[in-house]
């Protein structure tokens, strides 16, 4: 038991890292609470990024685990199928309108599926180039990564290796009628390449914590509409209530022709990510070629299910409005702080974007101080609780973002 920490730096890589890396040994968590082998409790602004929104160690996710490891824990995906996933890909596709449902064990692998299915139904037409915004994140794959911010996605480490697709400038939070020209002038100039244009709906996650005008992601559907392009909304971060809307798409009212989901999808749960398309992408394209060992996972795909019913009991809207106010009110005092370029909230989205690289260590040693766990990044103290946290808890949360931003 002790020795979790000596095994951990003597042999395991953890994302983003060096090895031996400097990490917290975890002994259990409950609710909003990740709790140390120390003894200390922590409030988890973080979601375990962006997935357990129902918080942890749930009853009802935990009795549909149990209750499926008990029937079935896997078979294979390739010429059987079970009650979990098809049960779950309905369920999938009356919440998106999007019909048919590919099941990929990760959201990198449902990004290099989207973008697998976007190539194989441009091909025809020589269409084999995607186009995004600068800023991106969608994944670490060679794939996604090569749709990622070039800078934040550390291209350069990996050039000649990446496919070199078409940037956009970052898209800003206001409507900018230069903005919407940029690209309508960008997708027109590479039409006849462009497979499919990606993007995540509304924010950025990973490649910045930034916010942009809906009016942008209406423009690109009515570009890719009128090139034949298509347009694939990586919701892997924005899916399931967190911007305050189900999916980042509502905010501007429109439907890709192929999404990603991911991340909340099993509540936190287990890896499990989809693809989703239209019905004429899936009859374009035909054959698809990919299939992963654990495809369809019936443990996984159970779960999800689990949590989608749990998401549509729970009163996410308003926990996520009351989120969005508590974040806004508790934030607020850092605005002004000399270190604190910009404070930001969208949804159960809480951001303060410092002038400097922040110590990610100091950050945490301040938040851990006030019982609150935060994983910084770059210029970035942010938080996206679960949305079963309690005002004071919330409190708490903020207290521990301003006062790490005081500190620097
Ligand atoms: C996290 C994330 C991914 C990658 O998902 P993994 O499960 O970490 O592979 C892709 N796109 C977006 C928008 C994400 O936030």
């Amino acid at each position: 038991m002790t020795d979790v920490a000596s095994w951990d730096r003597e042999h395991v890589w953890h994302p983003y890292a060096a090895t031996p890396a400097d990490v917290h040994v975890v002994t259990g968590a409950k609710d909003v609470r990740i709790t140390l082998q120390d003894g200390r409790e922590l409030i988890d602004g973080m979601s375990s990024w962006w997935a357990a929104i129902h918080g942890y160690n749930h009853p009802l996710l935990n009795q549909a685990l149990t209750d499926q490891v008990g029937t079935m824990a896997h078979v294979m995906f390739g010429g059987l199928t079970h009650e979990p996933a098809a049960r779950l890909a309905r369920t999938l596709a009356d919440l998106t309108g999007l019909p048919k449902v590919f099941f990929a064990d990760s959201g990198s692998v449902s990004v290099e599926v989207a973008i697998k299915m976007a190539l194989q139904y441009g091909r025809p037409r020589g269409r084999r180039r995607l186009m995004t915004v600068k800023g991106g994140y969608h994944g670490d794959t060679f794939g996604a990564m090569a749709v990622c911010d070039p800078v934040n996605g550390m291209h350069h480490l990996f050039t000649g290796a990446l496919p070199v697709h078409v940037f956009a400038s970052l898209p800003p939070r206001e409507l900018s009628d230069a903005y919407l020209d940029e690209l309508t002038v960008t997708v027109g100039a590479h039409a006849r390449e462009l497979a499919a244009i990606i993007v995540e709906p509304v924010v950025q996650g990973a490649g910045g914590m930034r916010f942009y005008h809906p009016a942008y992601l209406r423009r690109l559907r009515e570009l890719a509409d009128e090139h034949d392009i298509l347009l694939i909304a990586d919701e892997i971060a924005t899916g399931f209530g967190r911007t305050g809307e189900l999916l980042g798409c509502d905010h501007a009212g429109i439907r890709p022709d192929i999404m990603c989901l991911g991340k909340a999808l099993t509540g936190g749960y287990l890896s499990l990510a989809a693809t989703l398309c239209t019905e004429r992408v899936a009859e374009g394209i035909g054959v698809l070629m990919h299939g992963p060992t654990f495809m369809g996972n019936p443990l996984a795909t159970a779960v999800a299910q689990a949590s989608l019913d749990l998401l549509a009991a729970r009163p996410w809207r308003e926990e996520v409005r009351g989120i969005e106010a508590g974040l806004t009110e508790g934030l607020a005092e850092a605005a002004g702080l000399a270190a604190v370029k910009e404070v930001r909230v969208l949804g159960a989205i809480g951001v303060i974007e410092t002038r400097e690289p922040v110590d990610v260590r100091r950050v945490q040693d301040v938040a851990m101080a006030r019982g609150v766990w935060l994983r910084p990044f770059n210029r970035l103290i942010y938080a996206m609780p679960p949305y079963s946290i309690t005002p004071g808890d919330l409190a708490a949360v903020t207290g521990a973002m301003v006062a790490a931003a005081q500190a620097l």
